[in-house]
């Protein structure tokens, strides 16, 4: 059991840092046994990068409920946009959805 620092954002999503310190199971120099132990838990003043992309999908998917509620306003005018914006809107749902399992995978992959 090798240790090693542990990173973790502000989303509550870790990684793996720095190598540390070997064990006592070292078989060769230089190597580490492949069993992670913690050894430093780092703060990391921001969210994961997955969870940035995330993030960014959701801003995106407001703006666009935004501009269909303006469109809203100002009659039948821009049937054709709104249509085009609700496409966007599900596709983005689909990204946001396919992201948050790939995060909760990785949650569950606990110690690789
Ligand atoms: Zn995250």
């Amino acid at each position: 059991m090798c240790f090693f620092d542990q990173h973790r954002f502000m989303c509550g999503d870790w990684k793996w840092g720095h190598f540390r310190q070997h064990c006592n199971r070292e078989y060769r120099i230089g190597e580490t046994c492949g069993m992670k132990l913690i050894m430093h838990t780092v703060p990391v003043g921001q969210k994961c990068k997955l969870c940035e992309k995330i993030d960014t999908k959701v801003r995106r998917r407001q703006a666009e409920v935004d501009r269909i509620t303006r469109w809203q306003r100002e009659g039948g005018k821009f049937r054709a946009s709104i249509d085009k914006s609700v496409e966007i809107i599900r596709s983005l749902d689909m990204e946001i959805y396919e992201m948050s399992c790939e995060r909760n995978r990785r949650l569950q992959a606990v110690g690789n």
